[in-house]
């Protein structure tokens, strides 16, 4: 639990819950509220949506801000609502919308909410490690986190950071709610324990990540990340192909429209068929249109090298007139800038 507490880079209680990362969602949406608060969800995603489909199911009363796939909910279209609402008393949004690539501007929108009785709650599953968030700094009250994103491990471990301001919120919320119970679970952590019976096989592969991303230190993790995506859209740009989200590209996944008449789902298969290797399709009406390379976690430009190459050879197949090499050659010039520097140490 410090090991975590230490990557994320806060000094709020970091609880673990056994679930997917929806679960720590959930908590955030039972823990701090009561029925019929009024609340703003920022939408731009299948994960957006998700919080507002939680929030209705609790019986709160949002506000949902609604903003195509691929773009992004902007700090001064929040600015706007808090200022016409200000018996607004939670703001929910995803740092990274996976299922786009977009990611929203956190710092801004913390700066904003900061200044209102509402808290915070920052769905960052694929925002942590591979985007900068300074929880104490900016004000984050709520950060969530999941075990199968940037940190490595296969999935039913939900990690969730509390404020002060939301433990407050916390003491007057009259929601029902039983096991994903924050306050009981932190009294639990505090003397080593956990309210249930802990995934004791995952919290021990969590241990080992964690000492992997602490000794690398979360910020080149995340840089890596940050690398990947920058690397994988100039590889795009050299391929002719366009961006899902040109203007907000976060860097857990990169979102890339297949060429017209072309079913994404064709570069999924064959990427699955000819290589071995996974990339995702789009969600929900997204399906088809587009293709989702990850890059959190433990990629590096190894794995970029190959999966470009094998794009090109799928596109080829598939119709699209590609010049092999191109995308790989873009690829290989964002190392030699930010990478080749480093001399060879033996
Ligand atoms: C993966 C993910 C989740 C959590 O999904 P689970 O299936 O519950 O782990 C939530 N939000 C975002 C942005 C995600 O990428």
């Amino acid at each position: 639990m410090q090991g975590l507490k230490k990557a994320m880079g806060t000094s709020n209680d970091t609880l673990i819950l056994t679930a997917s990362g929806s679960g720590a969602m959930e908590a955030s949406v039972s823990n701090f509220f009561s029925m019929k608060d009024k609340v703003v969800v920022c939408s731009a995603g299948k994960f957006g949506e998700r919080w507002a489909e939680m929030v209705q199911a609790f019986g709160l009363d949002p506000i949902v801000l609604t903003e195509p796939y691929g773009s992004v909910v902007s700090p001064e279209r929040l600015a706007e609502t808090l200022g016409a609402n200000p018996d607004v008393k939670g703001v929910f949004i995803q740092a990274s919308e996976t299922s786009t690539g977009a990611a929203h501007d956190v710092e801004a929108m913390a700066k904003i909410i900061r200044e209102t009785p509402a808290i915070f709650i920052v769905d960052a599953i694929t925002g942590l490690g591979t985007m900068p968030l300074k929880i104490d700094e900016w004000g984050i009250d709520i950060c969530i986190g999941g075990s199968q994103k940037s940190f490595m491990i296969p999935p039913g471990l939900a990690f969730i950071s509390v404020s002060p301001k939301a433990w407050a919120m916390n003491s007057n919320s009259c929601m029902p709610r039983y096991y994903f119970d924050l306050k009981r679970e932190k009294k639990m952590a505090d003397k080593g324990e956990s309210s249930w019976t802990p995934n004791t096989s995952h919290l021990i592969a969590l241990n080992v990540a964690l000492q992997y991303i602490n000794d690398l230190g979360m910020d080149k993790l995340i840089e890596n990340a940050q690398l990947l995506a920058k690397a994988t859209r100039h590889a795009a740009a050299a391929l002719d192909l366009e961006l899902f989200s040109p203007n907000h590209p976060g860097s857990s996944v990169t979102a890339i429209k297949t060429p017209a008449g072309m079913d994404s789902g064709l570069i999924v298969k064959g990427f699955r068929t000819h290589f071995g290797a996974i990339i995702a399709n789009g969600q929900g009406s997204m399906q088809g249109k587009i293709f989702r390379m990850a890059h959190l976690g433990y990629f590096d430009f190894a794995d970029m090298f190959a999966v470009i190459a094998g794009l090109e050879l799928l596109l080829q197949q598939n119709g699209h007139a590609v010049e092999l090499g191109k995308g790989v050659a873009a690829v290989q010039k964002v190392y030699a800038e930010v990478a080749m520097r480093q001399p060879v140490t033996t």
